[in-house]
């Protein structure tokens, strides 16, 4: 149902409206828990300590991840795609990415290019979906450190067969590195099951949480170098950051807000993931059905039916992508995203490079006649 006379359905922008948890949990970390973990000794300090013990371990056995120390609070999913990157990869070293990744990959790696790593990328067939044969033949071609790779698209929903791809990675002694931005929250991840050395993921997106936080899993045997240092609340002697987890890569105050919001959300979504990825697979092919069936729409991706993220993207014959997306919010209150979504690679794939498409992601709350509102919208809009 509409919240707030808004139909939204930006989800993979960042996930809105926040269950009231969360609200709840960060006013409680400014108020009573308001202090500065593993820093003071005094109550509100320790009550802040004991928020940031309890987010870790949710968040960690929601993503399978049997020691909460291999789970890490970073400032965002760039950021942790960032630490993960350039913690793991040097001049010399060679990288196997899809060819379809969120500029949150593309960009970091550039500035790696650059700097003497060797980046191949593996095709994909036009639903977005990586060519698993070209991965095994490029990773077996010459030794790879890393092979990097989307969970799913932020643009097509695109999902890839990430189990299929670490069991390539680690055939050839490469680390398999995930970007998991649009699948946390919306498919069922256990990172240890899936095969995943490094698994990044938004918390404010499907994981329900703040902006500000993002989580990474490092597998234990897995040694990337911390992007930051600062003070750790320990050992404070020392030049170095500690080398134990997850104090090594989480230098400076840490933003407890975010992170008991975080939690918050995540005791949430453990309760209702189950239910959450049945009703977003049922609504997202409903859409997608009803998209396809309007004259001249193009739906980007895997074709009505086949599985995907709750993403659906569109380009329409005559209606430009800002104009579709402006005339839905204006007109009907309905929440989009025009545009390239800071994926022009995946866009190059999808052969709307140059005119962008628009989006429309589903999450927690959206219903049936949300659905069926914006399929209505759509027809109107692009019936004149
Ligand atoms: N990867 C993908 C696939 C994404 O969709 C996004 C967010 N649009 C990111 C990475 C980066 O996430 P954040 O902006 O939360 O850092």
């Amino acid at each position: 149902m509409p919240h707030d006379g808004i139909i939204y359905l930006d989800h993979a922008a960042t996930s809105w409206p926040k269950p009231p948890e969360v609200l709840e949990a960060i006013a409680y970390a400014l108020g009573p828990a308001g202090g500065n973990p593993n820093r003071s000794a005094h109550r509100l300090a320790l009550a802040a300590a004991r928020l940031m013990l309890e987010s870790r371990s949710t968040v960690a056995s929601f993503f399978g991840v049997p020691d909460a120390r291999d789970l890490l609070f970073v400032p965002g999913c760039t950021f942790g795609l960032n630490m993960a990157l350039k913690g793991l990869l040097e001049p010399g070293d060679r990288a196997v990415v899809s060819s379809v990744e969120h500029n949150a990959v593309v960009r970091p790696l550039a500035v790696l290019e650059k700097a003497g790593v060797e980046v191949v990328r593996i095709p994909t067939d036009r639903s977005g979906r990586i060519d698993l044969d070209a991965a095994e033949a490029l990773v077996a071609a010459r030794p790879t450190k890393a092979v990097v790779c989307q969970h799913a698209s932020n643009v097509t929903g695109a999902i890839q067969p990430i189990g299929d791809l670490a069991d390539i990675a680690h055939d050839h002694g490469a680390i398999l590195v995930v970007d998991g931005a649009q699948a946390a929250g919306h498919l069922k991840v256990d990172v240890t099951a899936l095969g995943a050395d490094v698994y990044v993921a938004s918390g404010h997106k499907g994981l329900l949480g703040p902006q500000g936080i993002g989580v990474v899993y490092l597998a234990p045997v897995i040694e990337v170098r911390e992007l930051v240092q600062g003070g750790s609340g320990g050992d404070s002697g020392s030049l170095t950051m500690p080398a134990a987890r997850p104090d090594r890569y989480e230098a400076g105050t840490p933003p407890v807000p975010a992170i008991a919001g975080l939690g918050a959300a995540v005791e949430v979504l453990s309760r209702e993931i189950d239910a959450l990825v049945v009703q977003e697979q049922r609504l997202v092919q409903r859409l997608v059905a009803g998209l396809a069936a309007i004259d001249g729409v193009r739906v980007l991706g895997p074709a009505p039916g086949e599985e995907r993220a709750p993403v659906a993207s569109i380009v329409h014959a005559s209606v430009e992508p800002d104009r579709l997306a402006y005339e839905l919010d204006s007109r009907y209150g309905i929440a989009v995203r025009a545009g390239l979504h800071c994926a022009p690679a995946a866009h190059a794939a999808a052969g709307t490079l140059e005119t962008g498409a628009v989006r429309f992601s589903i999450g927690r709350g959206v219903t049936e006649a949300d659905v069926d509102l914006a399929l209505e919208a759509v027809r109107e809009v692009c019936s004149k």
